[in-house]
């Protein structure tokens, strides 16, 4: 609810409208219209729906009009919704159940684990597999890329079998 004052201001605003009734029928529009006017929330609310119906009409509305325009900015400015951060429950594994599985040469290249959270107990119920079938994928990069790419490098890096993986021919999840 906003103040009477308010609402009157807001009301001469739309009284300079054309069409907006005069003589007899003036002083009953009126106090339906700043009734209709009161109605919004919020001060803010009320100078906002006057501005669009000033922008947007040529003619002076009609009351039900004034009110249900009032009534969508209404329910526009309840209050603001915060841009929330994800919560995890498990820092870790952001919920996942599972971690890790970096390639190498990634600094904490290793194979993927199952998480020993809450969300892991879950999913390693639903899908017991989860962990082995994602390592089983990972191995077949490794073979496949790592082999690959050591083969071309392997006069120049040596023969460890963790350096040869170069970033540019798989930075995938798996
Ligand atoms: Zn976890």
């Amino acid at each position: 609810m906003i103040s009477i004052a308010f609402a009157a201001d807001q009301l001469e605003r739309l009284m300079g409208m054309t069409g907006f009734p005069r003589g007899k029928e003036s002083e009953r529009y009126i106090l339906e219209v700043r009734s209709a006017i009161q109605s919004a929330k919020t001060e803010a609310a009320a100078a906002q729906t006057v501005t669009d119906i000033l922008r947007n009409h040529k003619r002076f509305p009609s009351v039900s009009d004034i009110y249900e325009a009032i009534g969508e900015e209404n329910s526009r400015c309840g209050p603001p919704e915060r841009q929330q951060e994800p919560v995890y429950g498990c820092k870790r594994c952001q919920d996942f159940g599972y971690f890790g599985g970096h390639l190498p040469p990634h600094l904490y290249a290793g194979p993927w684990k199952w998480c020993d959270c809450h969300a892991a107990v879950e999913y390693r119920d639903a899908e017991p597999g989860l962990v082995d079938e994602a390592n089983r994928v990972r191995q077949l990069l490794i073979d496949r890329f790592a082999s690959a790419t050591y083969r071309g490098a392997k006069r120049k890096i040596g023969p460890d079998p963790m350096t040869p993986l170069v970033d540019e021919i798989y930075s995938g999840e798996f």
